[in-house]
């Protein structure tokens, strides 16, 4: 029922994109980070709480939203949304035709999240999960463990009289962690790419706690202050301001040492909005399918797994990237005029991607399409 065309994710009965990469007439859209959501489409489906930071990160769009479980049909195929638990209004797709299902679940995670709906595992026939953190080493602490870490390391960093600098991804990770802290500890300023995104959870009905730009507070109280800003702020003019601080960065990926050496920043903080490999595990268990696609990340290795313990499984090529690191380049970079700082692994890995798109574009490069490597958990396995 679903195939991958050079444009993406292709509904063949249903004769609609689900993600596409490329411009499409007809695309359903699982979540709003950049490689998933992309402008240009002619008309969008997507989740209704969703619908906000569609029209926030893509502008004047044609979008009709769905609620979570409601059903619309094209061309005989039943569409309906179920959520992903990844950002606010993400979700899985699921498509019914002549009695067979499948579901495109998009980015996901199953632990608990207090800015978006919890993750609903749908049964279907086929299921086509992503893989990004695809490989037996990942394994998340309860994300109450980590909010506790950052927590202290913020009344810490006041008590010595210096910012918390906290690097993380504009739209999603930093509302999650805006969820878990203490606002007790001192002021919480927001990077002027972050804001706007907290204002549309806020306005889809997300309890965060009060921010404030950093304009709005005075220099001695900055030295107690969270600030939370994407990662093309970490050593950027910006960050500057703050004088002494100590910078942090929050992804799955500093689970790796290798990746927090790489990042340069004093603490590195475990969270991902992803599944972790018991949480894709759990996840596919829980839709009773048979066969399983895995797209973007660890493929050959979720694939050998799974047909290992009897699901028919295979890979998806597709172009979606690290929807974190996308962020790095794009968000902060723009609502601040900052630098994008030195490409890290992840971030190589996207412009890599970047490159090989424009270079298709261009009409030179159609056979040169660059797999995504799994850089670092080879050297880090102890990490
Ligand atoms: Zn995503
Ligand atoms: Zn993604």
């Amino acid at each position: 029922m679903v195939v991958v065309r050079r444009e993406g994710l292709y509904c063949v009965p249903g004769g609609f994109y689900i993600d596409p990469w490329r411009p499409v007439e007809r695309a359903v859209i699982t979540h709003g980070h950049g490689d998933h959501a992309r402008v240009g489409h002619g008309h969008y489906l997507a989740a209704e709480p969703g619908i906000g930071i569609l029209r926030q990160r893509l502008g004047d769009i044609s979008v009709q939203g769905l609620a979570y479980g409601e059903t619309t049909e094209h061309n005989g195929v039943r569409i309906s949304l179920h959520p992903a638990g990844h950002v606010l209004g993400s979700s899985q797709v699921r498509l019914e035709c002549g009695g067979e299902v499948w579901v495109a679940s998009g980015d996901y995670k199953v632990e608990g999240d207090a800015t978006c709906a919890p993750f609903e595992p749908v049964r279907c026939h086929t299921f086509i999960t992503e893989s990004t953190f695809g490989l037996p080493i990942y394994r998340w602490e309860p994300q109450q463990q980590t909010f506790d870490d950052i927590n202290a390391w913020w009344r810490r960093n006041a008590e010595q009289g210096r910012a918390s600098l906290m690097l993380c991804y504009a739209f999603g990770k930093a509302q999650r962690i805006l969820s878990g802290l203490d606002p007790s500890i001192g002021p919480i300023v927001c990077h002027g790419a972050v804001e706007p995104l907290n204002r549309v959870y806020r306005t889809a009905g997300v309890p965060l706690p009060p921010t404030r730009m950093v304009s709005e507070v005075d220099k001695a109280d900055l030295k107690r202050a969270i600030v939370i800003a994407p990662p093309s702020a970490g050593g950027s003019p910006w960050a500057r301001r703050f004088g002494d601080f100590s910078d942090a960065f929050a992804s799955g990926w500093m689970l790796l040492r290798g990746a927090r050496r790489r990042r340069g920043v004093d603490r590195g903080f475990v969270l991902s909005d992803h599944a972790d490999w018991p949480g894709l595990m759990s996840a596919i268990r829980a839709t009773g399918a048979e066969r399983v696609v895995v797209t973007h990340g660890s493929i050959p290795v979720m694939v050998r797994w799974l047909c290992q313990n009897g699901y028919d499984a295979k890979g998806f090529d597709t172009e979606y990237g690290d929807d974190e690191a996308e962020d790095a380049a794009a968000a902060g970079a723009a609502a601040e005029g900052v630098a994008p700082p030195e490409p890290d692994p992840v971030a190589q890995r996207w412009a890599v991607r970047e490159d090989a798109e424009a270079a298709r574009a261009a009409g030179t490069a159609d056979r040169q399409r660059q797999e995504p490597e799994q850089e670092e958990p080879e050297e880090d396995r102890d990490a």
